[in-house]
């Protein structure tokens, strides 16, 4: 049987060696019996675990964690990490209304991102009352003093520069050089600031940066606010008082099964941005979303069947691109493990989802113990930007979605039916 307290900074694990898969001290056979597959499972545990890591590595510092809702933005996950003082940062109207919807008293602390804002997304925030809006033009600022007027409330604005600073990740999700969508030329700030500084509906509150996802190393981030924390002293000298940095999201996790100490990783970043930011007294965002939710999620799939063609041998399951795109879209690599693992050689195989897509796998020759049809394999580390970018091409449902906590499991998302999915066309 399963020790009373594993840590969660592993979630799944064979509590012994014969015993199948568990989140926590939960057996995911028996979570698939009552829940079915594909399933994502998540464990409540470690998400809170990590949020405690970056408050522990910011205990000196006056820091407030804005969890980016767009790496996993299921009601009860954002609902945990309220209830344990967490803010949000949004990158869309619809997510505000997940945030009001699961915590509408963190709307308060709700940072609002993203390169192209509606008037109508503007203004639902502005009433919402949140924390700031992370300004991405002189265009979108202009629009936001306008709305502001229009509402009579005061906006708190950060503008997202761009610092000009290369981060080693994929290139889709490297958003901080010049050449990107994203964020304003730190030259073209000050000025910014200035033109804004005698409107008395536009409040600088602070500077923020995002330079990219899934990046392993601590160097660009201290990097990009070292040249952030310029341009506050800049700007302080003609009289703009910046109360808060934002130093966005991007930390990396490991997705493969090394020993990297997660804790040890937030406080390598911590000590980056301490050193960047010596001397700053006033508020520091972070807006992690990987870090904090990647690991503690796994999707389980059942295998359909296994097929030979040619030489290759390839492993169906029941899950697929729908459900994960990440091996598909950033050629991302997950660990799979069988939930009951056979005895036996390791075999080479390629698992793959039923879409009609060659791009539709999950791992390309990928050694694994044997599997037989109607096993089931969990895919690690898909916690984030897992469920949040799942669609219904081919016509699938999305999978139900289970959050773990202690002993506990419980359903936080059924699944969808094909009725859900014909809803709203018209014949
Ligand atoms: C996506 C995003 C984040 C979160 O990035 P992670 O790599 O998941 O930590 C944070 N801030 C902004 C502005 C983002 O677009």
């Amino acid at each position: 049987m399963p020790k009373a307290s594993h840590p969660s900074s592993r979630p799944f694990h064979h509590p012994q060696p014969e015993v199948p898969l568990y989140c926590g001290e939960v057996s995911l056979e028996a979570l698939t019996r009552r829940f079915g597959t594909p399933l994502y499972v998540y464990s409540a545990d470690q998400i809170v675990e990590r949020l405690q890591m970056f408050k522990d590595a910011l205990a000196g510092r006056d820091s407030l964690v804005c969890y980016a809702v767009k790496a996993n933005s299921a009601l009860a996950i954002l609902k945990l990490l309220a209830n344990r003082g967490a803010g949000f940062d949004i990158v869309s109207g619809g997510e505000l209304e997940r945030v009001l919807a699961a915590a509408p008293e963190a709307a308060e602390r709700v940072v609002f991102s993203g390169v192209g804002k509606t008037a109508e997304e503007i203004d639902r925030a502005l009433q919402a009352g949140i924390l700031a809006f992370n300004v991405e033009s002189e265009a979108e600022l202009q629009l936001l003093a306008k709305h502001a007027a229009k509402l009579k409330r005061v906006a708190r604005f950060a503008l997202r520069v761009n610092p000009d600073v290369f981060a080693e990740t994929h290139p889709y999700i490297s958003t901080g050089l010049r050449e990107h969508k994203f964020g304003i030329d730190i030259r073209q700030a000050a000025a910014l600031y200035e033109g804004a500084a005698g409107n008395r509906w536009l409040e600088p509150h602070g500077v923020s940066v995002h330079i990219g996802s899934q990046i392993r190393s601590a160097e660009p981030f201290g990097a990009a606010l070292d040249r952030v924390y310029k341009l506050v002293k800049q700007l302080a000298k003609k009289g703009i008082a910046i109360h808060s940095i934002d130093a966005g999201g991007g930390l990396g996790i490991d997705y493969h099964a090394g020993k990297s100490d997660p804790a040890a990783r937030v406080r390598e970043y911590a000590a980056a941005v301490d050193k960047a930011l010596a001397g700053f007294e006033g508020k520091l965002l972070l807006e992690p979303g990987r870090f904090l939710v990647a690991q503690a999620g796994a999707l389980v799939t059942r295998v359909l069947n296994v097929k030979q063609n040619g030489r290759k041998t390839f492993v169906i399951v029941d899950a697929a691109m729908n459900d994960l795109i990440r091996p598909a879209l950033y050629q991302a690599h997950h660990e799979i493990v069988p939930v009951r693992p056979r005895e036996g050689r390791q075999k080479t195989v390629d698992v793959v989802g039923p879409v009609c897509e060659s791009g539709d796998f999950f791992a390309r020759d990928r050694k694994l113990a044997p599997i037989e049809a109607g096993d089931l394999i969990a895919l690690l580390d898909a916690g984030a930007y897992g469920m949040a970018q799942a669609s219904n091409y081919n016509t699938r449902v999305r999978p139900a979605e289970v959050l773990v906590e202690g002993k506990k499991a419980r359903l936080i998302r059924r699944r969808e039916t094909i009725a859900d999915l014909l809803a709203p066309e018209i014949l």
